[in-house]
């Protein structure tokens, strides 16, 4: 039922990654959309901290001619963003009051989770880490040694998550690298990567990520992410496959966003198109409120009318757990 397992050539990613559109007057070529139909965006103090970034080959699973479109939403920077919203802050999750200057963010019992890059292969709109301060706290490479001694340091440990940014925008040797030193640690027993390169840049899985993931002695879990149906074809489910073929274990977080994916429709599409590919939908968040992200938000009591159809809709286990992140809980909120 799914596509063949291929890894791409190696290094082929790193071409398609620098060649992302950054101009909005160029995707809108691409879609056959003038300024008014890309509803004017972006104004400048959104864009300017946060620029338009989306690969080719994402653009060109959107619709021509549709500024609806649910892809081209989720990149587009709106004039929206620049609207000050009472309650849409920088920091929405409480991370500046956990996080440690070398990357480590431990929130919840058990596992260590590690900004190991500020970089993405693209830019979405209501990213909750879009105001992250990067700049001080995404170690280079020498930097994360504490952090890696923190995590030895704490047998309670016993799952790592690479997340950023995008870890696998890093260079194949300095995660094979990474990764070798967490599995050396003994007390963990798992290693996490959030991503969303297999969706957003395909190209991503090739040989030489598939040798040293296949290398890893940790069981290695991959939550991708993706929001819409639309956003899986062909080469992401070549992609998906390859990763399974490597033995990773695939889950999807998703989240909730108004004018995207905010329909039964859409997120049974999402679910079926995942359970295709081998994925097993994990979460769906409700929008963290990060400031600029605020026309994204759908309320609770539609989502759980959203979810309850799901429910009638698809087997239990292609059903997401609806979640919130609360400052301080130990745990994501599971709503509902
Ligand atoms: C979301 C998150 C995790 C992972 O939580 P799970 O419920 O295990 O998926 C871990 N650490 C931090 C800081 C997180 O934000
Ligand atoms: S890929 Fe993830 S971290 Fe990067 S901008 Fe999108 S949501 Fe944020």
């Amino acid at each position: 039922m799914t596509a063949r397992s291929e890894p791409w050539p190696a290094g082929e990613w790193r071409r398609r990654l620098a060649a992302a559109v950054r101009d909005l007057d160029e995707l809108g070529e691409l879609l056959g959309l003038d300024r008014e139909g890309l509803g004017d965006g972006p104004t400048a103090a959104s864009a300017g901290r946060f620029p338009l970034r989306v690969p080719r080959g994402f653009a060109g699973r959107m619709r021509r001619g549709d500024p609806a479109d649910p892809l081209l939403r989720q990149v587009l920077p709106a004039p929206a963003e620049d609207d000050d919203v009472p309650g849409f802050t920088a920091d929405p999750v409480g991370e500046l009051a956990v996080v440690r200057g070398d990357g480590l963010l431990v929130k919840y019992h058990g596992r260590a989770l590690l900004v190991v890059t500020g970089a993405c292969a693209v830019h979405c709109r209501y990213c909750f880490r879009r105001h992250f301060p990067y700049d001080e706290q995404a170690p280079g490479e020498d930097g994360l040694e504490p952090a890696l001694a923190a995590v030895a340091a704490d047998p309670t440990v016993d799952e790592v998550i690479l997340s950023g940014g995008d870890p696998l925008v890093l260079a194949d040797d300095r995660l094979a690298r990474i990764a070798g030193r967490v599995a050396a640690i003994g007390h963990v027993r798992r290693l996490r990567i959030h991503t969303r390169l297999p969706v957003v840049l395909p190209e991503r899985v090739d040989e030489a990520l598939v040798a040293w993931l296949a290398a890893c002695p940790l069981p290695v879990i991959v939550v991708i992410h993706a929001n819409h149906p639309n956003e899986i074809d062909g080469d992401v489910e070549r992609a998906l496959a390859t990763l399974r073929a490597a033995g990773a274990v695939l889950l999807n977080q998703a989240v909730l966003l108004a004018g995207v994916n905010d329909s039964a429709d859409a997120l049974v599409g999402l679910s079926q198109r995942l359970a295709d590919c081998g994925v097993v939908p994990y979460y769906l968040h409700l929008l963290d409120r990060v400031a600029g992200a605020a026309h994204f938000e759908v309320d609770e009591t539609r989502a759980l009318g959203i979810i309850d159809e799901l429910r009638g809709r698809l087997p239990g286990y292609l059903v997401p757990r609806l979640v919130r992140e609360v400052p301080g809980a130990p745990s994501k909120v599971v709503v509902g």
